[in-house]
């Protein structure tokens, strides 16, 4: 509770800082009314999600004058499906979901949930629908019950329990010497990165969100770990309807639909199988294409790099 005290300006320099970093922080904004960007309208009504529908419909937005970030974005994802955004770095993913989550409003275009414009509902009720996992999570200086517990702050210990179960964390926390009351954080135990990960999902699980916004880690996790988080996704994301930014295309081979973001638009959509065959109209192999096989043969000379470095 001593966040409580830390002076306003800070929160501003703060709420800078989440909206270019995504961070999980929007309960904290709520806490204390920032002054934000966006505004609710005067007739602003609760979001009312029946499916979790989500669309964007030629949706146009800059930061500034000198550059256009989206360029008329449209797609649509049905209601518990996961769509993957992927693309060249500064192609507009993240801008993506900082619109949904309403961070700025578009410039053109509209981007509505089970029909109806964000823009025209409570903040409140639209970031209380939407779960978001960034790629780095910030963990308060409080025990490790309290990091999950912010989920929702209603919920007893054995729901933290079981949601820290379902993102593949309990154990560790069980390792830990005060178990769930361990102090986490800058000034408690320092978390790895898949571990800090997988307290953002325990967190998701326990906050029960109709729609998921997930930043893929960037870096290479050990294979064990990499299964966990894996297994901890797929749980999370089962049945909710999910927007996935993939770093490593091997992670996404199954997503429902894949939308390949470049220069601010969407220049190929499909499945994997589909994109992987896909020529552009000269002929050319398709961007998502091209991605994939860069991907494949950066892993093989990883690989071959193994094996030369155990040869000497
Ligand atoms: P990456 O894979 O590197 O995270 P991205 O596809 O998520 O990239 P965005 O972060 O959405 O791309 O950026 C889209 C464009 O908007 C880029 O040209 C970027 O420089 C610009 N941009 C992003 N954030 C800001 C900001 N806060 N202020 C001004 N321009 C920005």
């Amino acid at each position: 509770m001593m966040q409580l005290y830390t002076p306003l300006h800070w929160f501003g320099t703060y709420y800078r800082m989440i909206q270019s970093n995504f961070v999980d922080m929007e309960k904290m904004l709520a806490l204390f009314e920032v002054e934000q960007s966006v505004k609710d309208a005067p007739d602003a009504k609760e979001l009312v999600i029946k499916e979790g529908h989500v669309v964007f419909e030629n949706v146009t937005f800059c930061y500034d004058n000198r550059q256009t970030a989206l360029n008329g974005i449209s797609f649509s994802i049905p209601k518990g499906a996961t769509v993957a955004l992927v693309g060249p770095s500064g192609g507009g993913k993240s801008t993506i979901l900082r619109l949904l989550f309403r961070f700025y409003d578009p410039a053109s275009g509209r981007i509505c949930i089970d029909g109806q414009d964000i823009r025209s509902v409570y903040q409140s009720s639209l970031r209380k629908s939407i779960g978001v996992v960034p790629q780095d999570t910030v963990l308060f200086n409080d025990t490790i019950l309290y990091n999950i517990r912010y989920g929702d702050v209603n919920a007893d210990e054995e729901a933290v329990i079981k949601a820290a179960k379902a993102a593949q964390i309990h154990d560790k926390i069980l390792s830990f010497s005060d178990g769930y009351e361990t102090k986490v954080g800058e000034r408690g135990l320092r978390l790895s990165g898949g571990e800090k990960q997988r307290v953002a999902i325990a967190r998701t699980i326990l906050k029960d969100p109709p729609i998921i916004l997930l930043d893929e880690a960037t870096s290479a996790l050990d294979t064990t770990t990499e299964r966990q988080i894996q297994k901890a996704l797929s749980t999370m994301t089962k049945d909710r309807t999910t927007l996935v930014i993939a770093h490593r295309l091997s992670t996404i081979i199954n997503a429902d639909l894949i939308l390949v973001i470049k220069d601010g638009t969407v220049v190929e959509t499909g499945t994997h199988e589909e994109l992987i065959k896909k020529m552009t109209a000269d002929g050319q192999q398709g961007v998502y294409s091209e991605m994939w096989q860069k991907q494949l043969h950066d892993e093989n000379e990883d690989q071959s790099d193994t094996i030369h470095e155990s040869d000497t």
